[in-house]
């Protein structure tokens, strides 16, 4: 039996963990929030409640394995109480990092540290309570623009106009660079908003980029059978708040009142082009001002750097193909560009070897591949003999205050009551601070009982 360590309790982390141990290994798995889930339970949707209620039945199930030990609020990085060269100082013998794609791609325009500007990773873990996210502003107002085409821009406009309990959002403009052909979302999520869609704006919208998109021969009667099935409906009046598009144009300069919160959006238009068969799209010099009073960009995330791995354009270097993945994706293993070395026995899996890629089911897939290949290493990989005890020890020694299972179900025990009494569903702690001190009432009662 040898000891790993994880490195985030994402759904790669958790999947990954639950099949290294299970081929007998000890896991320790630490990760930077209180509880296990990542984006699981901080960002997919807040309603929907059947998938997130399974997913965490099974992190619970992959917590119940004896061999896996769980360490929350425990964030390793540069920036922290604990680091890389701390955790390689215990010799576990290897170490999996899936702690997803946390850093944020910096949009570069003038203005975009106006206020009303977010990240929608943000955005996101504000509206889904992640402690850290919910004391800061993300107030929203009447009209927003929400940059990028994919679902998550999806669950930004279903949170905006149908879920958000202060109701301020009028009107959502989705900026897109390209056009509606290039459109990422899932008919399925787009149904949760279908009834905002305006489309007497959309026909206009079509009719303006027209003459665009037959210069790359789309053909917009077939718009609906290959990116917007909505259109397949008839066409409804939408009463009160409304999303529209505007296809073809890229952010270019953020403008602020003189509160400092963003008024205007500058966009560059862009026109079309093809090459080998792929659209893409190219700036021109004309430009178009959106009155907006706030701004979130969905345009995918990035790892976070100060977790202090080789880096590449937007996750953490694995060592090059070597042909065994028939997508072509970089093997899992950390690899360091700048002497060519792999870096022995660490590991990286999910959205922290390829930022922003796909749903829960691909992030499982790859913390599983990625255990796989961890298991292979293993078996010539030198004894670690640290334990879970030794590793409590050296974070307490750094003043951590460590969430063990224990304290999961207290907290879980806390969260429930509060619900019951509250008469509500479900019920979840927006902030650390709250969570610990609930942990240690429900651990005093019980050593009261
Ligand atoms: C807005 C949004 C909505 C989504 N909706 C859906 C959906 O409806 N259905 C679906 O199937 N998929 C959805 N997804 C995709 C899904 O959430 C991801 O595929 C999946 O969560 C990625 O898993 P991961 O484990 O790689 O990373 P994450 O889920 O991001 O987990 C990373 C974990 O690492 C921890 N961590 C981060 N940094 C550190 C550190 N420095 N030290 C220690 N721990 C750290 C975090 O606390 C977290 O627990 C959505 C994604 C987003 C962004």
């Amino acid at each position: 039996m040898k000891t790993v360590f994880v490195i985030g309790a994402g759904p790669a982390g958790m999947f990954a963990a639950q099949k290294i141990a299970q081929a007998g290994h000890e896991v320790i798995i630490l990760n930077r929030d209180i509880k296990p889930g990542g984006l699981a339970e901080y960002g997919i949707y807040p309603t929907k409640d059947k998938m997130k209620t399974g997913l965490r039945k099974q992190f619970a199930k992959v917590l119940s394995l004896p061999t896996v030990h769980y360490f929350g609020n425990v964030t390793v990085s540069n920036d922290s109480k604990i680091n890389l060269a701390d955790l390689q100082a215990l010799s576990p013998a290897a170490i999996v990092f899936s702690v997803g794609a946390q850093g944020t791609k910096k949009l570069g325009l003038p203005g975009e540290t106006a206020r009303g500007v977010y990240p929608a990773k943000d955005f996101v873990y504000n509206y889904n309570s992640l402690p850290l996210y919910t004391s800061q502003d993300f107030s929203v107002g009447k009209r927003v623009a929400v940059v990028g085409m994919g679902n998550v821009m999806v669950d930004i406009v279903h949170w905006l106009l149908i879920d958000d309990p202060k109701k301020t959002t009028e009107e959502v403009i989705v900026v897109a660079r390209r056009g509606p052909f290039e459109a990422k979302f899932d008919g399925k999520e787009f149904n949760y908003v279908e009834k905002h869609f305006d489309r007497k704006l959309f026909d206009e919208e079509l009719a303006r980029i027209q003459p665009q998109l037959a210069a790359v021969g789309q053909d917009i009667s077939k718009l609906a059978d290959e990116t917007f099935p909505a259109l397949k409906k008839p066409a409804e009046e939408v009463n009160g708040s409304r999303f529209r598009f505007r296809f073809l144009c890229q952010p270019k300069e953020i403008h602020a009142d003189s509160s400092g919160r963003i008024s205007r959006l500058t966009v560059t238009e862009n026109v079309l082009s093809e090459r080998d068969g792929s659209i893409a799209c190219k700036a021109t010099d004309k430009t178009a001002d959106i009155e907006v009073d706030t701004m979130i960009f969905a345009i995918g995330d990035v790892a976070d750097p100060s977790v202090g791995l080789p880096y590449g354009r937007d996750a953490y270097v694995t060592t090059p193909n070597i042909g065994e993945d028939p997508k072509g994706y970089p093997a899992y293993e950390i690899f360091d560009p700048k002497n060519s070395n792999v870096l022995e026995g660490m590991y990286a899996v999910g959205w922290a070897r390829k930022a922003s890629d796909g749903l829960v089911g691909i992030a499982r897939h790859d913390g599983e591949v990625g255990a796989a290949h961890v298991l292979k290493y293993l078996e010539s990989a030198s004894d670690s003999s640290i334990s879970a005890e030794q590793v409590r020890g050296h974070l307490e020694r750094r003043n951590i205050r460590v969430v063990d299972k224990a304290d999961l179900d207290c907290l879980g025990r806390a969260e429930e009551k509060v619900a019951k009494d509250r008469g509500l569903t479900w019920f979840k702690f927006d902030k650390d601070e709250d969570m610990l001190n609930a942990i240690e009432t429900e651990k005093s009662k019980a050593v009261t009982v």
